[in-house]
């Protein structure tokens, strides 16, 4: 019996009608840019490029957290040998570990330049910059406010770059709640991969508690972020439904969401095409799609063959941005 007390065959039977009630022409209007990011391109070539290291072989490589947050490509580099853990004490003595796109602390460096661990950093250059911003700004005094949120590990990462001068504020609401030494010495930095329009809400928030406010010298919010966010913002007019590929760990595929369902459009986040929920397409014919930085294009691939199961499909995609931003790889795996 399932949760409503149907037979495991009443059940299919019900999906299967759920199905064919939603059978019909449908328009897919397609976000672009979408998907990978040169952030997330670069922490999966590092990660590759150390698994075909001939002198490697049979040696296990260990990622300190997902080094992308998607878990189809954490479980694929799982089945290529990929040792994913939590933390460094996991790693045994002198093994290699990569840092994950989101960055670490400089307590995480320290503790495997302790172990004795080969650490390859792939830290999105982008992330790196933030944590210079803070190790910049807390040195010149000045108590740093970054915007984000609790428990992300880019958050996490950053917080540690001065974590005696640094203050996490996650809603414009938190700002009041704000303490600081000085309130003529405040600067602000954000997580990458915020909403823009929430963002600026705490940012003005920030600005009417501090007049004195510095801000980072340019957008820490990524182009990647901004980029999916006004591509999607652009096409969700049209749509009836809006689904974004991303997994539920995925910050910037989080925002995506959010900021749709804001504007007063049905969104879903969807880990690929099984999250598809039949009532969702009920009554739409046009569907917005996107994909956030870390999901790869072959699961947008796989959703639009997914719909067009459900009848013809006629796809329009709507580019709003050309990105060409590519990200050398660490020393440790440049090709000499
Ligand atoms: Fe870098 Fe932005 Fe991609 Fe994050 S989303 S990996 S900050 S480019």
């Amino acid at each position: 019996m399932d949760s409503e007390g149907r037979s495991p065959l009443a059940a299919a039977c019900a999906a299967a009608d759920a199905w064919v009630g939603v059978a019909g022409p449908r328009t897919v209007l397609l976000a672009s840019p979408r998907s990978w990011c040169a952030g997330v391109e670069r922490a999966v070539e590092v990660v590759e490029r150390l698994l075909e290291e001939p002198g490697r072989r049979g040696r296990p490589l260990f990622v300190r957290k997902q080094i992308v947050h998607n878990t189809h490509v954490v479980r694929g580099l799982e089945r290529r040998g990929v040792v994913f853990v939590e933390e460094l004490d996991e790693v045994p003595e002198g093994a290699t570990v990569v840092f994950s796109a989101h960055g670490v602390s400089p307590a995480v460096r320290e503790e495997a330049r302790g172990r004795g661990l080969e650490a390859v950093d792939a830290t999105c250059p982008l992330v790196t910059k933030v944590h210079a911003e803070a190790r910049r700004f807390s040195a010149r005094g000045d108590t740093v406010v970054l915007i984000g949120h609790d428990g992300h590990e880019e958050v996490e990462g950053t917080l540690g770059e001065a974590p005696e001068h640094s203050v996490l504020v996650q809603s414009p609401s938190d700002v009041r709640d704000v303490e600081v030494p000085d309130p003529d010495r405040v600067t602000y930095l954000t997580q990458t991969t915020l909403a823009a329009d929430e963002t600026a809400e705490a940012v003005d928030a920030l600005r009417a508690r501090f007049p004195r406010l510095k801000e980072p010298p340019s957008d820490d919010i990524c182009y990647a972020t901004t980029n999916r966010q006004n591509a999607l913002e652009a096409i969700v007019p049209g749509a009836g439904l809006v689904l974004v590929i991303g997994s539920a760990n995925s910050s910037n595929s989080l925002r995506l969401v959010e900021r749709t369902r804001r504007a007063g459009t049905a969104a879903h986040l969807i880990g690929d095409a099984t999250g598809i929920r039949p009532g969702w397409l009920a009554g739409v014919a046009t569907v917005a799609l996107t994909a956030g930085a870390s999901a790869p294009q072959a699961l947008v691939d796989e959703v639009i063959r997914a719909l067009s199961g459900l009848g013809p499909v006629t796809v329009q995609e709507h580019s709003t941005a050309v990105e060409n931003v590519r990200f050398a790889p660490p020393k440790e795996v440049r090709t000499p």
